[in-house]
């Protein structure tokens, strides 16, 4: 055994024997997370599981989990007694990560955003236009998607105006994934971010719950084709989320209104290396 993984397995025993001196008080909705062990510390609470450790901070709706960030719909509350709060609609998305469950999928949709009279936004130095970036990394995507095994359908195949009302009902299919470029007033801003539907209808939880898992690895394996980190899992009430029939998720590749990024998303070869990071991720996240 190495000393570091020593040093390791050490702290985690001093951890957990220190943490087991005091009961960690959590609400009702926290406590119907399937996890092992609750521990409170430092000010955090730490959820583990066998395949999972998710860290939640008081006053924060962001949680860390497995080198990402994933910005949950509310904030992590502890009052005044030391009780823990977190509101249902939060719990039901985290409590995804702990499940071994994978979604089933043989035909994934993939959207790429804008098209034809819709430029979408334009790239800060060389003024590419995000259709053209979106087109192409949704191509690249398919083709690696379907190298995995999956069958692949587009809401374009080229650039054309597609009504935004008639992408997310195009198809019938398992699974649903919008491909975009980012853009901001402010240049510093950068990193991938990837979107589940933000929706108060329980019946929408259904769909939510498979996108949620799958967003998680879709961001993870960005990060080994950017190197950056990236601004995590969000929740939104963008239109073809809610559209869609199946899961769905919306993929925010990079910033083209910060210079280093645009630099990365304009290069056709780092698209290549994005597009098949992401049909891992995906791959690994379901079952054919
Ligand atoms: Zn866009």
């Amino acid at each position: 055994m190495s000393i570091r993984r020593f040093l390791d397995l050490f702290l985690l025993l001093l951890l957990l024997l220190t943490a087991s001196c005091e009961k960690v008080k959590v609400d009702e909705n926290i406590g119907r997370i399937n996890v092992e062990n609750i521990i409170e510390k430092d000010g955090q609470l730490f959820l583990y599981s066998q395949n999972a450790v998710v860290i939640l901070r008081h006053g924060s709706s962001k949680v860390e989990f497995g080198g990402i960030q994933i910005i949950l719909p509310d904030e992590v509350l502890r009052d005044n007694d030391g009780i823990w709060h977190l509101p249902l609609r939060s719990v039901n998305y985290l409590s995804n990560i702990f499940k071994p469950w994978k979604l089933k999928v043989e035909t994934v949709i993939i959207d790429p955003g804008h098209g034809g009279s819709d430029p979408g936004a334009i790239s800060v130095n060389q003024k590419i236009k995000e259709k053209n970036l979106n087109l192409d990394l949704a191509l690249k995507l398919g083709e690696a998607l379907r190298s995995h095994g999956f069958n692949v359908l587009f809401t374009r195949e080229d650039d054309r105006t597609v009504p935004l009302s008639k992408r997310g009902q195009m198809y019938e299919a398992d699974l649903f994934i919008s491909i975009h470029h980012n853009a901001s007033k402010n240049i510093n801003a950068s990193g991938a971010e990837t979107y589940c539907l933000l929706s108060d209808d329980i019946q929408d939880n259904s769909r939510i719950s498979p996108a949620f898992q799958i967003a998680c690895e879709m961001q993870k394996f960005q990060s080994l084709a950017s190197g950056n980190y990236g601004r995590g899992v969000k929740f939104a009430k963008f239109r073809v989320l809610k559209d869609a029939k199946c899961p769905a998720i919306l993929f925010e590749t990079g910033f083209i209104t910060h210079p280093d990024e645009e630099k990365r998303c304009v290069s056709a070869e780092y698209r290549q290396i994005m597009a098949e990071a992401l049909a891992q991720g995906i791959a690994r996240a379901v079952s054919l």
